[in-house]
């Protein structure tokens, strides 16, 4: 009998039948818009079904020119678009899966000179103010929707998800407070959620009861004046009446200051919201936001929650997700970690996403590795990110591997980011490398330090040095003082912080420190019930008990954290200023003492007092093994934190890995 019996049984949708309870839910990939991009995202899905998914959403279409998120967005208007799109149709259903098109119009939430919305009010989250659709232009705006479902049937689509969540076009109709229209569109709620309902029905009445409609209703809108619940509950009905097959939640508006997906989110958080609107309507419902496991899907639907779960970044991690859940190997998933890193954070720069853990996602046609013609004898020295995956790939590839790590266990930094509240995934990416690395062949030496003699002895064809990085100690008078910890000393437990501490530096890890601080040693930010209170959801009352005086230095002028991520920089930046974090910027250092951190700030000197100096002041390359190995004529390539210390995170690490073994 399976582990999963709810979430591995099929589900009849209306118009036809899926296989599991998992929706590969929409993600803009940035290849909607590229050249190739078609091609890729062809292959890109063909993989996540070959890999066990039955069901999945592209990414968003706007359904006219105003609609586009970016002036060059993607539209489903015309024959030539659906044409376009066949190539992705025909491989989802060569591979025996379904698709559908989303199709969303952004609203104010288009960044070009075009955007149009119920009413001319900006959003937070754009300088551009929106021109008010005329009456005449909201009839053509639905047309517009009704088209492009036309359009995605002639492409080959098996159906649309209306994307009616998020704080897009349609969720700007239904909210008075970006709907302040006095005509038919406008006024109390019925007349607001008239658009949405009316595109429902008519792309009901022009597609016929064998095209599927799916619709992402935004269930919790996170923004002061959003959505009643009754009034969700209403519109819920309506759509369902209108002709909907299956109803997906939306959980905030992008301007929303509360986190939806970030790691701050504990698993599963937001199915309490799906779970609400059971028995309101007959259709089926989606959970989703941070459902990354199998075990948390199948809880949700054993327990009723919801009738499928969406999952949109776990299929980046792992394309093979649903075929190990069902082939019994759910401990051989590559699980997503959440750090938006190289999937949101990208679409956000405008770069194509693809994955921290699985640098291939996105890259099908792109990045791929053959069995080696000639077996070498590999040695990775350091087993941190770079030399796992490296290690790994070599395996797979057929050379003999021997992976050296000098620590007890493998991981490298991933050891210590683990231990950073709201950063628990990243020890699911070391059970994914302590299974796989084996399981490949990979000989795993730990505890054991490689030296340049014993390499050089064993004989290896090929050194890759992937002994990372050692913390930077800066130039300070006092910095051996006894009130002075290293941030591995603190993550570590090798020493204990005091009440009255001072961080120099106001890095990634300078931040993580202060969390760990502020948050560690408690698993309460993992239940949902928690985070709902901490960050005052659905009228809970936000609760914050500063209980230690943390003051962050750096010398750099200017707000600190600006390298954050882009989509989850401003939830680290929060928690910290709610803790009551001192934050100076713009400071010189003189010396550490018995008294604190000496400083000079706008011309005055200030002693920070302070029970514990923690430094958090970067890294330098570890890279001393490169030089006695070249001189001994060995081959060698450096890669991760060993090659460049400057501008390293994790999504680089990986990727190097990735690409140097698939090439040895
Ligand atoms: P490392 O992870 O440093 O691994 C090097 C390994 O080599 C170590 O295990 C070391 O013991 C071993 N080694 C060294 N010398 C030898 C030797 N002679 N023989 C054998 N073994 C040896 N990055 C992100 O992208 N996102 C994050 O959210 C994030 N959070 C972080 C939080 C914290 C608290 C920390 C400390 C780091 C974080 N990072 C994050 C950074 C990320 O972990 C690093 O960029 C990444 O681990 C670098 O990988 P690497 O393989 O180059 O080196
Ligand atoms: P970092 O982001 O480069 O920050 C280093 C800090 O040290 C800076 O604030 C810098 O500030 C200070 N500094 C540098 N040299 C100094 C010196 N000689 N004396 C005093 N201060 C000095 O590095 P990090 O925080 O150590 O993080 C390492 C890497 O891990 C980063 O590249 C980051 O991408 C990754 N990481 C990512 C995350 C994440 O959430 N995505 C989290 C943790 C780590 P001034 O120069 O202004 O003084
Ligand atoms: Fe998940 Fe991070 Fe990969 Fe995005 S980049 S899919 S959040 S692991």
């Amino acid at each position: 009998m399976s582990s999963y019996p709810f979430f591995l049984s099929p589900l009849d949708l209306g118009p036809f039948c899926i296989p599991n309870r998992a929706l590969m839910g929409s993600m803009h990939t940035g290849l909607e818009e590229s050249e190739d991009g078609m091609a890729r995202l062809a292959a890109f899905y063909r993989e996540r079904v070959d890999g066990g998914i039955g069901l999945i959403v592209t990414g968003g279409f706007s359904p006219d020119e105003s609609g586009g998120i970016f002036g060059h967005a993607a539209t489903l208007m015309c024959d030539a678009d659906a044409a376009s799109h066949q190539v992705i149709t025909d491989a989802v259903h060569q591979a025996g899966g379904r698709i559908l098109a989303q199709i969303l119009h952004a609203g104010r939430y288009s960044y070009h000179d075009r955007s149009v919305a119920p009413s001319a009010i900006r959003s937070p989250i754009n300088s551009q103010t929106p021109r008010a659709l005329t009456s005449d232009q909201v009839e053509q705006t639905i047309n517009a929707y009704v088209n492009a479902a036309r359009t995605a049937c002639n492409a080959g689509y098996d159906g649309v998800e209306i994307m009616g969540s998020e704080g897009y076009l349609i969720n700007q109709f239904i909210v008075r407070h970006t709907n302040q229209r006095t005509d038919e569109w406008g006024g109390e709620f019925t007349r607001r959620m008239r658009f949405p309902v009316e595109i429902v029905r008519r792309t009901r009445a022009a597609l016929g009861q064998d095209f599927c409609i799916m619709y992402r209703l935004s269930m919790l809108d996170l923004v002061p004046d959003g959505s009643s619940w009754q009034e969700t509950i209403r519109l819920a009905r309506e759509i369902e009446q209108a002709g909907a097959n299956v109803l997906n939640t939306g959980i905030g508006w992008h301007e929303a200051r509360i986190p939806t997906i970030a790691q701050a989110v504990p698993r599963g958080g937001y199915a309490w919201v799906t779970a609400r609107m059971k028995g309101e309507v007959g259709i089926p419902l989606i959970a989703t936001n941070r459902i990354n496991t199998p075990e948390v899907a199948e809880q949700i639907i054993a327990s009723g929650q919801a009738d499928m779960v969406s999952m949109a970044r776990p299929f980046l991690a792992d394309p093979a997700f649903m075929r190990k859940v069902a082939n019994q190997q759910s401990d051989r998933i590559n699980t997503c970690i959440a750090c938006n890193q190289a999937c949101l954070d990208h679409i956000f720069q405008g770069t194509p996403a693809t994955c921290l853990v699985n640098p291939r996602a996105g890259k099908e046609t792109l990045l791929n590795w053959q069995p080696t013609p000639v077996t070498r004898r590999i040695a990775v020295v350091g087993a941190g990110p770079a030399g796992m995956v490296a290690a790994l790939v070599a395996a797979e590839r057929g050379h003999q591997v021997t992976l050296y790590e000098a620590d007890g266990e493998i991981g490298g930094q991933f050891n210590l980011a683990r231990r950073i509240p709201g950063k628990e995934e990243f020890a699911e990416t070391l059970r994914y490398f302590s299974g796989e690395l084996p399981r490949r062949g990979v000989t795993v030496r730990l505890n054991t330090p490689a030296r340049p003699e014993s390499l050089i002895a064993a004989q290896f064809d090929e050194i890759v040095v992937a002994s990372g990085v050692v913390p930077r100690v800066p130039d300070i008078a006092g910095v051996e003082h006894a009130c002075v910890a290293g941030y591995i000393d603190i993550l570590t437990g090798r020493k204990t912080a005091g009440q009255d501490v001072v961080i120099i530096g106001g890095g990634g890890i300078a931040f993580d420190v202060a969390l760990f601080l502020l948050e560690g040693g408690s698993q309460s930010h993992l239940d949902p019930t928690v985070f709902r209170q901490t960050w005052g959801i659905d009228g809970a009352s936000p609760s914050v008990v500063p209980d230690r005086r943390i003051t962050m230095v750096q010398r750099t002028p200017g707000s600190m954290g600006k390298r954050l991520g882009k989509t989850t920089g401003w939830v680290h930046r929060l928690v910290v200023k709610r803790h009551g974090v001192r934050q100076i910027s713009g400071v010189t250092y003189q010396k550490i003492d018995t008294a604190g951190l000496h400083l000079v700030s706008n011309g005055a000197t200030s002693v920070v007092s302070a029970d514990t100096v923690i430094l958090c002041t970067g890294q330098e390359p570890n890279d001393r093994l490169v030089s006695p190995l070249l001189k001994a004529g060995q081959i060698v390539h450096l890669i991760g934190g060993a090659r460049m210390a400057g501008e390293l995170d994790a999504k680089r690490a990986f990727d190097e890995g990735t690409r140097l073994a698939a090439m040895l």
